[in-house]
């Protein structure tokens, strides 16, 4: 058994930290929310009153947070400075690589091992258990980084050191950002055309438009009953998330010299559906703007 501080219970760490408790783990778990430190406690974990009481005596620190600044604040005032010394620290929030890389130098400096670890997978594999994992560490770290997570992963691939993590996931997130918009796109060419788009999901799901987005995640309610699309875009990957990741996408991609105009369209698509008041719904929920709809 490890002790494990659990910091951001919210879509994607509330089944996470539930996974590591049912190993047998003992979690201590935080949130700024008391309804998901709540939630965390239904599903075995014990609730820590602050992320500093969690991480006294863990042996593992799991942050799972909305953005770089979260995870710089949290690591800067309440991990680093209470952390018991030698604990493995992971971030598996989606960062920038350039707070991902000083989070981690911080951390090095301090004498802990860090890791960049963020996931793919949706919610729906942060229940399950079946998260890919992306991981930005020492090579002599790898082992026991890969230990730690087991229980919430079903593949785990070390990218390189620290910050490639973040750099595998912008560039994963930038190909789901555009496949999502090209699948939301034919659902709403489909429906115009006449087609019934269950027959259509049918098709294209046997044929080379088969992609995640289509088959894992199906924007059109229906053919994929785990899809947040069946419970009117609830949970999930929230837009304004998608648009963090794009974001990061199109930032890196400036300063790297690389062309990504397709990631350029899904970062101004998804930031359209943002303001017409998408932000809150799932990503898939941009369906919505292809049908000339509204966000509901
Ligand atoms: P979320 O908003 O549901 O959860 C974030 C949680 O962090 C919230 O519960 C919030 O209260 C908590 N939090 C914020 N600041 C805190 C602090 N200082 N101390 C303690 N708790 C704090 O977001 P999510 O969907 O779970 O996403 C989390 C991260 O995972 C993001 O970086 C996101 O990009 C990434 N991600 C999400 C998905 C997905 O499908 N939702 C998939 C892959 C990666």
């Amino acid at each position: 058994m490890t002790r494990i501080a659990f910091i951001g219970l919210g879509n994607m760490g509330g089944g996470m930290a539930a996974n590591q408790a049912r190993a047998g783990h003992e979690v201590l778990a935080f949130d700024l929310s008391a309804a998901a430190v709540q939630k965390a406690v239904a599903a075995g974990c014990v609730a820590a009153g602050s992320a500093t009481a969690a991480v006294k005596d863990a042996d593992v620190v799991i942050t799972m947070l909305p953005a770089g600044q979260h995870v710089r604040a949290v690591y800067a005032a309440e991990i680093l400075p209470h952390a018991k010394a030698g604990a493995l620290l992971v971030d598996c929030s989606t960062i920038d690589v350039e707070s991902a890389r000083a989070v981690a130098k911080d951390a090095s400096a301090e004498g802990f091992r860090f890791a960049d670890a963020p996931v793919s997978g949706g919610t729906a594999g942060a229940e399950a258990g079946t998260l890919a994992f992306m991981v930005g560490c020492d090579e002599a770290d790898f082992a026991a980084v890969e230990a730690a997570i087991g229980p919430m992963a079903r593949t785990v691939i070390r990218a390189g050191d620290h910050g490639a993590g973040q750099a595998a996931k912008i560039c994963n997130n930038m190909v789901l950002g555009a496949s999502m918009i090209a699948v939301c796109e034919a659902f709403a060419l489909a429906e115009k055309l006449g087609l019934d788009p269950e027959r259509f999901f049918e098709i294209a799901s046997k044929s080379s438009g088969q992609c995640w987005s289509l088959t894992s995640y199906c924007p059109w309610p229906g053919p994929v009953p785990a899809a947040p699309s069946n419970r009117n875009y609830e949970g999930g990957f929230a837009t304004a998330m998608m648009l963090k990741d794009l974001k990061l996408a199109q930032e890196a991609a400036a300063k790297a010299g690389a062309a990504t105009p397709l990631g350029a369209q899904a970062e101004g698509l998804y930031a359209l559906f943002d303001r017409l008041g998408g932000g809150g719904k799932d990503f898939s929920a941009i369906l919505e703007l292809f049908r000339g709809h509204a966000p509901a």
